[in-house]
């Protein structure tokens, strides 16, 4: 049985009738630029996000420039991120000729660890982003922490992360500003590209509306310079759809995962005496890395989304990755190369070794098929090809 890592037709098939009827609104207005659709979203996000502001834009990327344009970020300046994570965090960061400094990350959740960060800020330190990566906000407390106390930006990479929560707080509702997208396998994705910025300053909400216009205030009087990053009208009204759906496709995300743990520890492949593989870690209070794994209650307060489910493997990941993909069940590498020592970023001087557990994510993780469709069958299909794996190899 192929087992493919997302399949969008079954979400499609199910709402089919109600995104035609939506598309077709938007068809018969002829509206396509900004428009009630855009400002019905942007009302909606912002509820669903728990902020006073959001605002549609054209990608998730375009969202990260849009923030740190706001933020004031340009040529000399640094940026503190992740080096484990989508190019876009730290390819915006140097389309604006700042520099990214990375920090490590923690092992067990993936994300940027925060004791990392206090060493390296230095006076030309402008902002933080904290990504939260496969759906699992970063320790945020300490990150605004210090970002409160040296006077930086926090702009939230949240675009794997929509309606994830950290004590209580949803993604994109901690920082200055959060940044999302919908891309289509994203847990919210659109029929294209899309994304969207939140925050509570309504400033930064201010001035990200006027950059998102070629920074244009009123129509044609250019007070800075902006760019088009305008969200499409039909986007929107897709997306209005889609995100009346978001919790129960996130509880099927979430189910999925819970399933996956069981198998996994009653196939004796993760936790017991000879475990050879690591599950995902969902992070909690008392620490933050207090954690669970398989059927234990959620920590309260605290909500994975499982845009992906990430597996570590350890050294053997390739040949994992090679038996799967010869049984046709989906899989891929969240991320192969960081970013610092990716070649566009040579002359930044990052070197193999100088951050050690994102090399070691990047070559031990494998993500495999979680979308909220997916059949018991089918996850007990994957279960079983890695176990045979780990059986017979
Ligand atoms: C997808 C993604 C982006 C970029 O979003 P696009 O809509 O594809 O431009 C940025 N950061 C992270 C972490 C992502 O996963």
């Amino acid at each position: 049985m192929n087992v493919p890592l997302l399949d969008l037709k079954p979400q499609y098939a199910a709402l089919k009738d109600e995104i035609q009827a939506a598309i077709n609104r938007v068809c018969e207005s002829q509206r396509f630029i900004m428009g009630p659709e855009v400002s019905g979203l942007e009302e909606e996000l912002a509820a669903y996000c728990g902020v006073e502001y959001a605002i549609g834009v054209s990608s998730g990327t375009d969202a990260l420039l849009l923030a740190l344009m706001a933020a004031g970020v340009g040529p000399g300046d640094e940026v503190i991120t992740t080096p484990y994570t989508f190019f876009a965090t730290a390819g915006s960061i140097a389309r604006l000729g700042a520099r990214a400094v990375f920090v490590d990350i923690q092992s067990e959740t993936f994300n940027i660890d925060p004791a990392g960060i206090e060493a390296r800020l230095t006076p030309r330190t402008r902002a933080i982003i904290p990504v939260h990566l496969f759906g699992q906000c970063a320790d945020m407390d300490p990150i605004l922490q210090v970002a409160q106390k040296h006077n930086l930006y926090v702009i939230e990479d949240a675009a794997q992360a929509i309606g994830s929560e950290y004590k209580g707080r949803r993604a994109g509702s901690m920082g200055h500003v959060g940044c999302f997208s919908f891309f289509p396998s994203k847990n919210l994705g659109a029929f294209g590209d899309g994304g969207a910025v939140t925050t509570n300053d309504p400033e930064l909400a201010e001035r990200m509306r006027i950059l998102r216009v070629h920074g244009a205030q009123p129509k044609y009087y250019h007070k800075l310079v902006g760019g088009n990053f305008r969200l499409d009208a039909l986007q929107a009204a897709i997306l209005r759809v889609k995100l009346k759906y978001l919790d129960s496709w996130t509880a099927g995300r979430q189910r999925n995962a819970a399933l996956y743990n069981r198998l996994f520890t009653e196939m004796g492949l993760a936790g017991g005496p000879n475990p050879v593989l690591t599950l995902p870690f969902e992070a909690g209070d008392r620490g933050q890395l207090a954690h669970r794994r398989g059927a234990e209650a959620p920590f309260p307060g605290y909500r994975h989304i499982y845009n992906q489910y990430v597996l570590r493997v350890g050294p053997r990941r390739d040949a994992l990755r090679a038996h799967l993909s010869e049984r046709g069940i989906g899989n891929e590498v969240y991320y192969p190369v960081p970013l610092h020592l990716q070649e566009c970023f040579a002359g930044w001087g990052y070197q193999p070794g100088d951050f050690p557990a994102s090399e070691t994510a990047a070559q031990e993780s494998i993500a495999i098929p979680i979308y909220p469709e997916l059949t018991e069958t089918q996850i007990r299909t994957v279960a079983e090809a890695i176990a045979d794996f780990f059986q017979h190899a």
